[in-house]
């Protein structure tokens, strides 16, 4: 077992505070910060600062530590929480979950790999080669979901660009069988543009660095990502990892996960038909607009294999049915083919990705699995998803991101906060009420039906007739004037830093954000031209042809309404929290300390806000004021009653709860407990690991 730490490194749960309050709470995480204890407890909750150095508590040694242990006989860790949701797994028959939260690049995606690999390592020790095999597949996903999702931002050289959540299927054994991915929302502006300083995806260097000359010439490009508009903004911008090596390794790890050379293939043509897309120009002749650069038209047709006259065509004329059922091709003007071009090539990349994640899955999920045989199939997911966004300008991506994290803490509410306090009610336990802001107004003020700021979106997008930004923005207004965590001319009319032609302001529950209105119609109209499509469809390339299947309606079929981005964001949000709600889950809160990433410094103010915003207060209040670890009367005396003289071997007690009082009284924790009306509570994990022990010693 390693050791408990000292006191000089501060407490090791925040539970243990002198007194809860900001102040204590952040000279703890500080102290331990310094003290290179970068993991605290709140109960099963692990807090976890980014260390921006290596630590040496990982590997081997660290994972039998922690193998099979309480959460309290071992320092807080990563692989006390992964040990936690693993055993309810295998004992309970739970499905369990992971929630990684925290801002960009507070360490949310390192901690899911160190979990992974934790649960990789405890499990399958008689060394089956088919789950094996699986566990492989599932850590070198990681490899490739990286390449193709993340990016250089200015706040992290590895920053994911989309949320994931991963189920792991375990069979009765507790051994892997497969798993499933989900993505969320990712960012595909970044293809066609980057902020001064960021870059795009890494796929994109990935293989201009790291590609054979060989390979390169195939795909008509050069080596160098300035030559490329859509990849010079971040191509001089250094960042930690040689993408040259790394391109090799997820070849290597695509091989391993089952990637045919011809998927391969097709995956890095789609890669290189977005390079030459963006450099495509348009001139215009008068009122025509034309493409000087057949040269790349033809190279686009050979790599999609598509014609180039059906090429050009697409990006030069749309088809439109006229209201009288007619079919018309309308050629567009500069604006709109430059519009068309890189929408065509955002959704390029967004199909790309998604058809990576479906493959994969395809290869891991669960396949032959009998219940009636093999037991029940119990999961664990690991959601790692983008934290809050406060940026200088807030745009429609951060109006979802932002969203979903509302969406996250109101689960978060609901499962620690509200259903301790409800059951402790129901229980009949004296309870401290705790306060606790309850963001189910801002949920609503988004997602409501007809009311919310999404449906008002929806309703200007689907409008017909030019409805502006701007006119969205008045609507909003008007109907959301009232609005406690709305902000609108109506209530703050002599807000100097709001612009309310072209701002909106939302009270989140993590901080106030305002919004730029700007783009947000477009961004949630999504539009893409269905001549793309149907150019894509009709693809000579199986693996192309296969990520557009929508490309086989004309233009006549096309639904008149499809859904705007905003609600199936919204739409794959409920769904996955509705999946969260029906497992058991715990929680890793990861804190940036710096925004210079620097091993050193503490940045007291920066750190503050993120704890504020995690409710990391709340969550200790709870706790100090809860019960750890609860248990029916029948089953708590069901495990323990071997270990009291008035229990074991015959029960001399009239009830189940007076038995379960005898074994209490008898080891001295009457302190620790409180009695409900069906249930057994206890404080502190101690109590229940002297039970453990001395059951274990008979
Ligand atoms: P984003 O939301 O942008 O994806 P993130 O929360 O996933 O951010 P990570 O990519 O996990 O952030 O971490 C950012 C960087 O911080 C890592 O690339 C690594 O350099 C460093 N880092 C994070 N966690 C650790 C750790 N446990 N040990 C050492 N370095 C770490
Ligand atoms: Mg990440």
């Amino acid at each position: 077992m390693a050791e408990l730490e000292g006191l000089e490194f501060g407490k090791s749960d925040f539970v243990l505070l002198d007194e809860v309050n900001m102040e204590q709470f952040m000279e703890n995480l500080q102290l331990r910060f310094e003290k290179g204890r970068i993991y605290t407890f709140i109960g099963e909750v692990v807090v976890s600062v980014n260390p921006y150095k290596q630590m040496d508590i990982y590997g081997k040694v660290a994972i039998e530590a922690y193998r099979g242990r309480e959460l309290y006989e071992n320092p807080p860790h990563l692989y006390a929480v992964a040990d936690a949701a693993y055993k309810a797994m295998k004992r309970r028959a739970k499905d369990t979950c992971i929630v990684i939260s925290g801002e960009s690049g507070a360490g949310k995606t390192e901690a899911s790999k160190y979990i992974m690999q934790y649960i990789a390592a405890i499990t399958n020790p008689n060394q089956r080669e088919e789950v094996e095999s699986v566990k492989n597949v599932l850590l070198k996903s990681n490899c490739v979901l990286e390449a193709f999702g993340n990016a250089k931002t200015n706040r992290n050289d590895n920053s994911s660009r989309f949320g994931k959540y991963m189920d792991i299927n375990f069979n009765f054994n507790g051994d892997p069988t497969g798993g499933h991915i989900n993505n969320y929302l990712l960012e595909k502006s970044r293809v066609v543009q980057q902020h001064a300083g960021e870059r795009n995806f890494h796929s994109f260097y990935q293989l201009l660095r790291g590609g054979t000359d060989d390979m390169l010439s195939n795909l008509h490009l050069q080596r160098n990502p300035e030559a490329y508009v859509y990849s010079k903004e971040g191509a001089s911008v250094i960042t930690g990892f040689n993408d040259g090596s790394l391109h090799k390794a997820v070849l290597s790890a695509m091989k391993v996960i089952g990637f045919t050379s011809e998927e391969i293939s097709s995956i890095y043509k789609i890669i290189a038909t977005i390079l030459l897309l963006g450099n495509l120009e348009f001139e215009c002749d008068g009122e025509i607009v034309q493409l000087p650069g057949a040269g790349s038209v033809s190279h686009v047709a050979e790599l999609t294999g598509t014609e180039p006259e059906t090429v050009s065509k697409a990006l030069l004329y749309r088809t439109v049915a006229t209201g009288g059922g007619e079919v018309i091709e309308k050629g567009h003007n500069k604006l709109e083919a430059c519009f068309g071009r890189d929408a065509f090539a955002k959704a390029l990349y967004e199909r790309l990705f998604a058809w990576i994640v479906g493959r994969i899955n395809t290869v891991i999920e669960v396949k032959n699995y009998n219940p009636a045989l093999h037991g029940k199939n119990t999961v664990i997911g690991v959601l790692d998803i983008y934290g809050f966004e406060i940026f200088d300008n807030n745009s429609f991506e951060q109006f979802c991101i932002n969203y979903c994290n509302e969406k996250l803490q109101q689960l978060f509410i609901e499962l620690i906060l509200q259903q301790e306090q409800e059951e402790y009610h129901r229980e009949g336990i004296t309870w401290q009420h705790i306060e606790y802001f309850n963001n189910q107004i801002i949920v609503d003020l988004v997602e409501q039906l007809h009311k919310g700021i999404i449906s008002i979106l929806d309703e200007a997008c689907l409008t017909v007739g030019k409805v502006t930004d701007t006119v969205c923005l008045e609507t909003m207004n008007t109907k959301l004037g009232q609005h406690p965590h709305f902000t609108s001319r109506k209530h703050c009319p002599t807000d100097k830093t709001m612009d309310f032609q072209r701002h909106f302001r939302i009270r989140h529950y993590a901080g106030d954000v305002t919004y730029s209105i700007e783009g947000f119609l477009d961004k949630n109209k999504d539009p893409l031209f269905q001549d793309f499509k149907r150019l894509m469809y009709n693809s000579a390339d199986p693996v192309l042809k296969e990520m557009w299947p929508d490309g086989q309606l004309s233009i006549t079929e096309v639904t008149k309404r499809p859904l705007t981005a905003a609600t199936l964001f919204k739409n794959s949000i409920i769904a996955l929290v509705e999946n969260l709600a029906c497992k058991e889950p715990y929680y890793v809160r990861c804190i940036k300390p710096n925004d210079v990433k620097s091993p050193v410094l503490f940045d007291d103010a920066r750190c503050r806000h993120q704890v504020a915003y995690l409710g990391l207060l709340e969550n200790v209040r709870v706790r100090r004021a809860g019960f750890a670890y609860r248990q029916p009367y029948a089953r708590f005396l069901q495990r323990y009653k071997m270990t009291c003289e008035y229990t074991w071997p015959n029960h001399l007690m009239d009830t189940d709860r007076e038995a379960v009082e005898a074994i209490v009284t008898q080891h001295g924790f009457e302190g620790d407990v409180a009695y409900g009306h069906t249930k057994l509570f206890v404080r502190t994990p101690r109590s229940l690991f002297t039970l453990e022990q001395e059951r274990a010693a008979l």
